[in-house]
């Protein structure tokens, strides 16, 4: 039902007290890991003490690993509503994370990409990018609107052709180029026009990734109806811990790319050449970037985490989530020192995941206050998206880093921020409990 929880391993975890006693952990930090799924953990451990080799054995155990491994691939496509596979099509590929995803990406684009992306982002789409001697990097500026964000991203991309390779005398290169964006920020929870982006994107001959780290758990996704070329997002955030990630979309950049890491399960067939070399014959489906022995409970892991948040109903999550995002809203509303980081204002579209500063605190010492006194589990820091809290809180200092930043001086600007998270496995007490810490 729209009130109740789902079930997530860790709620039995009972925290002392520095003012005595104990509670149960409020673990508010979604978005850096959420806690599994119970219906997760049960479908992996009725799997787990039988996995075998994928790919690689004629036994029954490893045909089982084999299935379960290629059905958790289509289960994925199902749910990001992939487009058939093909060279136009998708393939779902997987990785270790979304971090992995995005620098599997930018490894395999074509050579002489122009890559966008904002300064917002999280250092996981904003950095594998420079990695690359070939690719030209533009940062574009933070938008305070997401119709701002539309216009930055248009005016970056005006005077490229349609048809990339066609230079229509601009002066300005029509080669290969990538949008990259999230979905939902890791700071302030707010939504991209993911849509709108990508289909400015698409009319300068440019193609989108979409970083749905942050948007994966908390909403829908459907890569046709976005219109992304691909989507990157990590398990242990989707309440599937385990290790693993996906990248899911066009096939021929990465089918066109060198394998991401070279070894067995991406080489088709090898041999030696008479000349003394070796010949490999790479695969040219998503085993090409999936080499080693691949990590079979984290994709079956993720899946069942799509699954569980189907059949659950991601309309029912949502609106309840929204429940819980206004409550914690409203409450922070009445602490006048509370200062809430937005871009896009008070009504912008968000998820559970909202960064906040308090007057005359050091972050740091406030967060270890809600976990001593509250036994509530939240974030401090820059969140690994330091350009964008800096902006947020109009600080120039390079100062901290995650965290043990310098004492806060009451009057003066705050050097990072704490962050409080949640979604599908919340109980109201436990937002209602933070609401009572921080007033
Ligand atoms: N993008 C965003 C928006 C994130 O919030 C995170 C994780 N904080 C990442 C990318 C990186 O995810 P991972 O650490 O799982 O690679």
């Amino acid at each position: 039902s729209v009130c109740a929880p789902l079930p997530v391993l860790g709620r039995d975890v009972r925290v002392p007290l520095v003012t005595g006693g104990e509670v149960d952990y409020a673990a508010l930090d979604y978005a850096a890991s959420a806690p599994a799924l119970q219906r997760v953990w049960d479908d992996v451990a009725a799997y787990a003490p039988y996995y075998g080799s994928v790919h690689r054995g004629a036994g029954y155990l490893s045909q089982l690993s084999t299935d379960l491994f290629e059905n958790s691939r289509r289960t994925i496509a199902d749910f990001l509503g992939c487009r058939p596979d093909g060279d136009a099509g998708d393939q779902v590929v997987f990785t270790r994370s979304t971090t992995d995803s995005l620098n599997l990406l930018a490894a395999a684009l074509p050579q002489d990409t122009e890559v966008f992306v904002f300064e917002t982002e999280h250092h996981a789409s904003l950095l594998p990018w420079e990695r690359r001697a070939d690719t030209v990097v533009t940062y574009l500026d933070a938008p305070r609107t997401p119709r701002q964000a539309v216009d930055i991203l248009a005016a970056a991309l005006a005077g490229r052709e349609p048809a990339a390779g066609t230079d229509q005398g601009t002066g300005r290169p029509a080669g290969p180029a990538l949008v990259c964006v999230t979905g939902a920020s890791n700071v302030t929870g707010e939504l991209w026009p993911v849509r709108e982006l990508a289909a400015v994107a698409h009319a300068h001959g440019a193609r989108i990734v979409l970083d749905a780290a942050q948007l994966a758990p908390h909403h829908p996704i459907d890569i046709r109806d976005l219109d992304v070329d691909w989507v990157a997002f990590s398990g242990h955030k989707l309440y599937a811990p385990f290790g693993a990630g996906v990248l899911a979309g066009r096939a021929d950049w990465l089918q066109g790319a060198e394998p991401y890491l070279a070894g067995g399960g991406a080489s088709r067939t090898v041999a030696r050449r008479t000349d003394g070399g070796v010949d490999v014959d790479w695969h040219t489906t998503a085993a090409r970037h999936e080499a080693g022995s691949p990590n079979v409970i984290g994709a079956y892991s993720i899946a069942a985490a799509c699954q569980a948040l189907t059949e659950a109903g991601f309309d029912e999550l949502v609106a309840r989530e929204q429940r819980l995002i206004a409550r914690v809203r409203a409450g922070l509303a009445t602490v006048p020192e509370v200062r809430v980081l937005s871009l896009f204002g008070d009504d912008a579209p968000r998820v559970g995941v909202l960064s906040f500063v308090v007057e005359g605190w050091n972050s740091s010492h406030f967060a270890a206050a809600l976990s001593a006194e509250y036994g509530i589990g939240v974030r401090d820091g820059l969140f690994c998206a330091h350009p964008l809290v800096r902006t947020l809180l109009g600080s120039e200092s390079d100062e901290p880093g995650e965290c043990g930043a310098p004492e806060a001086v009451p009057g003066e600007k705050s050097l990072n921020a704490i962050r409080v998270s949640f979604g599908a496995g919340t109980p109201d007490e436990h937002i209602e409990r933070f609401v009572r810490a921080v007033r």
